[in-house]
């Protein structure tokens, strides 16, 4: 067994079975090519949403553990750098290779974790290896420019070049795949990297970090360092990290923002969420209600594209209501392994009673019920988190959970008189990540895509979630910073654009 092997493969891990008190382990950073043990003194528990049950505990590491991971990030930075890009994308390729043949693996363990069905979990691990696939391209996208003749017997090119270590700090609800709209295209491009995962579901980036182990990344140019605030401060702190791409809640977004760009960092932050989808009474209506419902409660919830609110338009209200709440109903909660499942359990206790807690708001502020989730019961009679879907129906968008973001399975259906008050309380809302509109309109859409802000935007689509070759990222609140995540923006972020004057005499 290779050191990557000892920290990260233990059977709780691939299999999904419960673990015993004595079996479970303390999970490891992956520094300069080796499993290390943290030097944090505070560990976190990794509980299977689905059971409650034990998997690991995660070391909430020290800003010494950063210093550890960056000073090998950096020394592996110059060959790296020197590495042809052709031989940079080699162990992308092997790590492909890899992630293909353990694909239901990977699955099983974001499951584990997380608790979302299998199916959701297969399509994000899809996702991930979309951003390895496109980095493989990074020859020709790496290209510089030139012109000649910029005064007479002057020629001037551009050289993209990268610039050191960067980091990735991600949130829960996407385990594996949101570090790699980072990862891939910032090592491809000659950076040295270093991922801090969500401390609630850092087993996939274990997992994920065993096989790159084994895709011989040379020691040092990826890293993974376990932890939360602290690792988080020693990162945007760091005087040897050149950049961050963040992905997480509205104010940890803006704090890294402020935080990271006042010590001299390239930041991208990507926050919070409440996406609105608006229904025009020429909608098909049935179509509309099905993919709206996907939408909201796909991921249970737990999802910065889901379509959380309603906004139905005219008479659409009165044609679309009840339609929601008959889709609803046929949403099987159980635990994401179960066949015919078709939403899992939320991530935490914690998470289950505020999202609870939004219920009881919703309830006093005069918000109409018409779907409870709140009366589930695992028939397993498991300690699982679980919430059935939750329909509210008259919500305002003064009222708590009109305004805030929810991030569970509570569908909010709002009214606007018109298409122009529709994109009025979407302009209104001070976060802007995705959008959708239902309309047979192509007058409509336009429109639509013209007037509101939200920069994902879903014509007839519940989930506007951009390949990895287009960006990904929000507007307003739901974003700061210039350059999106994967895309073209990914060279623009990893990568310093040198421009060369030149003249012979
Ligand atoms: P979070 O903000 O609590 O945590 C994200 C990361 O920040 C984690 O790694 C965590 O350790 C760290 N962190 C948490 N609190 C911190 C603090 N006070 N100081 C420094 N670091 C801190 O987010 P979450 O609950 O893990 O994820 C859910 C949120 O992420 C939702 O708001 C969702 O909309 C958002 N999200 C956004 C996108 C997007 O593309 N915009 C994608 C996925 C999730």
């Amino acid at each position: 067994m290779t050191a990557a092997r000892t920290a990260g493969s233990p059977a709780v891990i691939n299999g999904l079975e419960t673990a015993t008190d004595a079996s479970v382990r303390t999970l490891q950073n992956y520094v300069g090519g080796h499993w290390v043990s943290s030097g944090a003194t505070r560990f976190g528990e990794i509980r299977n949403p689905a059971t409650d049950a034990l998997l690991a505990r995660v070391p909430l590491g020290t800003a010494a553990d950063v210093d550890q991971a960056v000073a090998a990030a950096l020394e592996a930075f110059p060959g790296w750098r020197q590495t042809p890009p052709v031989h940079r994308v080699k162990p992308l390729w092997k790590l492909k290779n890899l992630l293909e043949e353990q694909f239901d693996d990977l699955a099983r363990v974001v499951t584990l974790e997380h608790g979302k069905t299998l199916d959701e979990s297969r399509s994000s691990v899809r996702r991930a290896i979309d951003n390895v696939d496109l980095a493989f391209g990074i020859p020709d996208r790496l290209m510089g420019t030139a012109l000649e003749d910029i005064a007479a017997g002057i020629d001037c090119h551009t050289v993209r070049q990268p610039l050191g270590v960067f980091a990735a700090i991600t949130p829960f609800n996407f385990p594996l795949m949101v570090p790699m709209w980072f990862l891939p295209h910032a090592v491809a491009c000659g950076n040295t990297f270093i991922v801090k995962p969500s401390e609630r579901v850092p087993l996939s980036q274990v997992r994920m970090f065993e096989l790159m182990h084994e895709a011989g990344f040379p020691e040092g140019v990826v890293n993974l360092v376990h932890g939360a605030k602290e690792v988080v401060d020693g990162i945007l702190d760091h005087p040897g990290i050149a950049g961050v791409s963040f992905v997480g809640s509205t104010p940890v977004a803006h704090y890294v923002y402020r935080r990271g760009a006042e010590k001299g960092k390239r930041v991208q932050a990507l926050g919070g969420a409440k996406n609105f989808v608006v229904v025009m009474p020429d909608a098909d209506i049935p179509r509309a209600a099905q993919v709206s419902t996907e939408s909201c409660f796909g991921c249970a919830g737990e999802r910065c594209l889901a379509n959380s609110v309603v906004l139905a338009v005219g008479d659409a209200h009165a044609k679309i209501r009840d339609k929601l709440v008959e889709e609803a109903k046929r949403i099987q909660v159980g635990s994401g392994t179960e066949p015919g499942v078709t939403m899992g359990p939320l991530i935490t206790r914690q998470h289950l009673e505020k999202v609870r807690g939004y219920i009881e708001k919703g309830i006093a502020e005069g918000a109409r019920l018409v779907l409870d989730g709140r009366a589930y019961q695992d028939p397993r009679g498991s300690n699982g988190y679980y919430l059935g879907p939750t329909i509210f129906d008259d919500v305002t968008p003064e009222m708590t959970i009109g305004r805030e973001e929810i991030f569970g399975p509570v569908l909010c259906i709002m009214k606007a008189k018109d298409f122009d008050d529709a994109v009025a309380i979407v302009r209104r809302h001070e976060l802007g990540n995705a959008t959708s509109i239902f309309t047979s309109s192509g007058k409509w859409a336009r429109e639509y895509r013209y007037r509101v802000e939200p920069s994902m935007l879903g014509v007839n689509i519940g989930v506007a979630a951009p390949m990895a070759f287009f960006p990904f990222g929000g507007a307003k609140h739901s974003f700061f910073g210039d350059l999106k995540a994967h895309g073209r923006d990914a060279v623009d972020f990893y990568t310093d654009k040198k421009v060369v004057i030149t003249r012979w005499f």
